[in-house]
């Protein structure tokens, strides 16, 4: 068998827990497997990568930040070959440049178009376990590029999908994917299998577990995961097409505090408005989460919509660009203290009243719903960010 192993931060912040992995790796191995084992940085030294660039430019060019969020899954790798060296098991660490993990040039959120996996079925031939950094790739000119912060997942995805891998496994901190993350919500229960696009609206709103791109490059390439502990051996969560009905209406409840709120208002309310804005958007590339319109009158509509707080400041700067030209209004209000509360579940699209429920939930915790959207399998609501909590919970106890 071929496995693919991933594992996050806090499963290699130490020698100790270096040693844990290697002996984990090193087990599946002996039974004669191949094996290729992604890991991301140590504990959390990206953030200290970030807090460092941010002290010397707190506006650093995005290839530099790249170029230095590279060194810490370098890290990881050649520290874990020591160990498994050290065990007495041959293994070889690569870096994207040396795997050749092509990427797009979209620095800090960069998307893989191709991986070249002659290396490294070359160092498997060999019996060697092969440490391979995630989060990282390379451009066409050979510039380092990142996946964007926890791309780490994708990484492996991409590898069990290329690799045409047998198993795909994502260890992490907990036992696997939560009704809510159990840090916060103390009723919080382990699911045992999720949907892919369950688990794809979890991720991309924050249930934090998984990189959303990982999810849709499994789906895509029908990868099924399996997220579990690298501390424990309980089985974890298995993630994949279709999963049997466990009777709850919902699979989980998560929270995203990183959204803020851009309300454009006295647009004009004429065709091409709404094309306008966020096609100048996209070619910053922002994402746009919620997008609310009202309905025009006096000739002007208002839109609101919500992005990543990392990309308020160029969102802002982009429309003011425009202001005078392609996209006439009267003010741009922005609110940063907003969170996103969502429920996700495949069984809402054959119940109704779901939606009305969760309403429900908040109104009797006294929160004030600022903005709705909704899916075939999602209800999201953003809030007041300092009700967060409070409002996951309510929600939280409502359906489980
Ligand atoms: N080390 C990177 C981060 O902290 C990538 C990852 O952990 O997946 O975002
Ligand atoms: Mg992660």
């Amino acid at each position: 068998m071929l496995i693919v192993k991933k594992f996050g931060g806090t499963s290699v912040a130490d020698k100790e827990r270096i040693f844990n992995v290697a002996r984990r790796c090193i087990e599946d191995y002996k039974k004669g497997n191949d094996v290729v084992v992604v890991l991301s940085a140590m504990g959390k030294f990206t953030d200290v990568l970030v807090s460092q660039a941010k002290d010397i430019n707190p506006n650093p060019p995005k290839r530099e930040m790249d170029m230095l969020y590279t060194i810490g899954e370098q890290q990881s790798v050649a520290l874990m070959a020591m160990a498994m060296d050290s065990l007495g098991v041959p293994a070889v660490s690569l870096n994207a440049f040396q795997v050749k993990m092509y990427t797009t040039s979209a620095y800090g959120n960069a998307r893989l178009t191709g991986i070249d996996t002659e290396r490294i079925k070359n160092e498997l031939e060999s019996r060697k376990i092969v440490l391979i950094t995630g989060f990282q790739g390379v451009d066409k000119m050979d510039n380092y590029t990142t996946l964007g912060r926890g791309g780490s997942d994708t990484t492996a995805v991409a590898l069990a999908a290329a690799l045409h891998a047998d198993e795909c496994e994502i260890y992490t901190d907990v036992d696997g994917v939560f009704t809510a993350d159990p840090r916060h919500v103390p009723g919080a229960r382990k699911l045992d299998e999720i949907t892919y696009d369950e688990m794809l609206d979890l991720a991309s709103l924050g249930a934090g577990v998984l990189h959303n791109r990982s999810v849709e490059m499994a789906k895509r390439y029908n990868v099924q995961l399996v997220v579990r502990s690298s501390l424990n051996f309980s089985e974890g969560t298995v993630v994949k097409e279709a999963v049997k009905m466990e009777g709850t209406l919902i699979s989980g409840v998560a929270s995203d505090k990183n959204t803020a709120r851009i309300a454009v208002i006295g647009l004009e309310d004429q065709p091409g408005v709404a094309f306008k804005l966020f096609d100048h958007l996209a070619r910053h590339n922002i994402n746009v989460d919620i997008i609310l319109q009202s309905v025009g009158r006096g000739g002007t509509k208002d839109i609101s919509f919500t992005v990543a707080k990392d990309d308020l400041a160029e969102a802002v700067a982009t429309i003011e660009r425009h202001r005078e030209t392609s996209l006439r209004c009267e003010k741009v209000d922005t609110e940063e203290n907003v969170a996103k509360v969502s429920i996700v579940g495949a069984g809402m699209m054959s119940n109704p009243g779901v939606a009305a429920k969760m309403f429900e939930a908040l109104y009797d915790a006294g929160i004030n719903i600022k903005m709705i959207s909704t899916s075939e399998i999602r209800v999201t609501v953003l809030i007041d960010a300092q009700h967060t909590e409070k409002a996951v919970n309510a929600v939280h106890n409502k359906f489980f």
